[in-house]
């Protein structure tokens, strides 16, 4: 399990998880089993799923969306943060990766409070808005395919409440946003999106954390 934190130095990386990181064995094995897998490298590092946690709880979070669970890391640090009662809906296409997740979150105990649907993510949040759900979220994280990030943006405005948060993830894309020579398709959809939520008045309290990948947080007006 080699991990890294590409904006900040190895010492000082070691130095925060030294202190700070405080997963437990669960959290670790999950980290062990998805390591073993040629896609490991899209799960999320264990002091962003904390960093997560933490908001859950700050904002008594009950209410979440995830699109892009994978093998369960950061559904599973939400999850676990919630208070009894708390739903997550969780977005992603494939069976495989779901079904990796689905044992960690019976073996947490909060296999209950979670909602998988399977299919693309896009179709997954217009049905929810058909649904009657628009207004009710308090958190999504959006972590799935970055084409689809601006159509997740607009779906998630309509789902959480005044006041809920959105969590984009990989959102400085290995720093290649700052990069004049890449003009690829995912990278600018990046940069316009994070140009577009940075001056859209329908958000407040926009923030870009160089966590992880870069993580751009932003609340409902
Ligand atoms: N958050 C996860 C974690 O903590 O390990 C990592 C998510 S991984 C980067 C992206 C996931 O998005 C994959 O599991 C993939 O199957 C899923 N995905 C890709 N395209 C999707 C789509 N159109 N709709 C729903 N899920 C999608
Ligand atoms: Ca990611």
């Amino acid at each position: 399990m080699s991990i890294g934190n590409r904006y900040i130095s190895a010492e000082l990386y070691e130095y925060i998880l030294a202190n700070t990181l405080r997963e437990d064995d669960l959290g670790r094995d999950l980290r062990e089993v998805t390591g073993h897998m040629p896609e490991s490298n899209m799960q999320i590092s264990p002091d962003q799923g904390q960093f997560m946690g933490m908001l859950v709880k700050l904002m008594d979070a009950t209410r979440i969306i995830e699109i892009g669970v994978f093998t369960g890391y950061s559904s599973l640090s939400m999850a676990r943060a919630m208070r009894d009662g708390g739903t997550l809906v969780a977005c992603d296409i494939s069976v495989d990766y779901t079904d990796v997740a689905r044992g960690y979150w019976e073996r947490a105990g909060v296999a209950d409070r979670i909602d998988l649907r399977l299919g693309p993510a896009i179709e997954t949040l217009d049905g929810l808005i058909r649904e009657g759900k628009g207004g009710e979220f308090d958190l999504a994280f959006i972590d799935a395919d970055k084409e689809n990030y601006p159509g997740y943006y607009e779906r998630c405005l309509s789902l959480l409440r005044s006041g809920g948060l959105m969590i984009f993830d990989n959102i400085l894309w290995s720093g290649r946003v700052v990069d004049p020579a890449d003009s690829g398709r995912q990278t600018s959809i990046l940069r316009d999106l994070t140009a577009e939520i940075g001056r859209d008045g329908r958000v407040v309290d926009v923030t870009l954390l160089p966590v992880a990948d870069g993580l751009l947080l932003a609340r409902k007006a």
